[in-house]
């Protein structure tokens, strides 16, 4: 009976896995036409100073569009764009509008301003990453340590020797960088003793967690004072409410982002955001 029914819900599960292919196939022609036709941008969610409120820096987001008006989430895509190879010319794209949007931000006076730019496991895995990120640096004359690269925690587990290489010609382009989802992805200690980066970013489960049990408040505690730990700083993300700042605080936590300070917006916005 145990089969029967195991065997019914593999079929089951085959039968989904073909209309979803189909589906992500259509969602894939889709997005190598929609980039090609610029329905693609880049919006902008800025990370601030929790005790002052001043703005730091930003989060690059890519957003699709397509042209009936639908938006697709990344969640959605950007898996597609990994698996197909389009997160290498896509990427390039979101780089070179985060260093052209940071260069803009400096010339408006934020001489300190911090881009932060999401980078997938492929694009690491590609050789032209790193000259595609010297050529961005370049042609928009910012420097590295202004940008921070935001890798996943579970990138680093993936390939960790790959990992320590390419994180080590990134350092010497003096980008910052980043583990975003912090928290999600079972590192150890020692591994993450070995990751030359400047900051841990608490994922947005452990903030929602944090006040709703003790075990989430302890979890909480013990990532901010790891990175503490380590010398990094600490920012967390999805910060929803005054009493999760206020939280945040108490832990030991002075860098933030979430929809309490403000949603991503389009490059203007955060123009006129900035100056309010
Ligand atoms: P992420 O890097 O962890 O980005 C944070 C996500 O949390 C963003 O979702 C942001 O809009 C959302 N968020 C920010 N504040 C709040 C809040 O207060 N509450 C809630 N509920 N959500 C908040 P988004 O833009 O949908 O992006 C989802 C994920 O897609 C990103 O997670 C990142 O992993 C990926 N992604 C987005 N843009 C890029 C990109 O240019 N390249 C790559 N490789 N990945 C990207
Ligand atoms: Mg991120
Ligand atoms: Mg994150
Ligand atoms: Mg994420």
């Amino acid at each position: 009976r145990a089969k029967q029914q195991q065997r019914g819900s593999s079929q089951y599960f085959s039968a989904a896995m073909g209309s979803d292919a189909r589906e992500r196939f259509k969602l894939l022609k889709g997005l190598r036409t929609g980039f090609e036709e610029n329905q693609l941008f880049v919006v902008y969610q800025p990370q601030v100073d929790l005790d002052t409120g001043r703005v730091i820096g930003a989060e690059a987001l890519l957003r699709w569009r397509t042209d009936e008006g639908r938006f697709i989430p990344p969640d959605q895509f950007i898996p597609l764009a990994e698996q197909s190879g389009l997160i290498i010319p896509i990427g390039e794209f979101v780089m070179r509008a985060a260093c052209v949007q940071l260069k803009k931000m400096q010339a408006l006076g934020h001489r300190e301003f911090r881009m932060a730019v999401n980078i997938s496991m492929a694009q690491f895995r590609h050789p032209g990453f790193i000259d595609m990120l010297a050529r961005s640096m370049g042609d928009c004359s910012v420097i590295g340590e202004n940008i921070e690269l935001e890798i996943t925690e579970s990138m680093a587990m993936e390939d960790a020797d790959l990992v320590l290489r390419v994180l080590a010609d990134i350092k010497r382009l003096g980008f910052s960088v980043a583990i975003d989802d912090f928290g999600t992805g079972f590192s150890s200690l020692s591994q993450l003793r070995q990751l030359q980066v400047d900051r841990l970013k608490i994922d947005r489960a452990f903030v929602q967690e944090a006040q709703a049990s003790s075990a989430g408040s302890t979890i909480a505690q013990m990532v901010v004072n790891l990175g503490h730990g380590l010398g990094l700083t600490v920012i967390a993300e999805g910060i929803e409410t005054e009493e999760q700042r206020q939280y945040l605080i108490g832990l030991g936590c002075h860098e933030g982002q979430g929809w309490l300070f403000a949603k991503a917006m389009p490059a203007e916005e955060l123009e006129a955001w900035m100056t309010r």
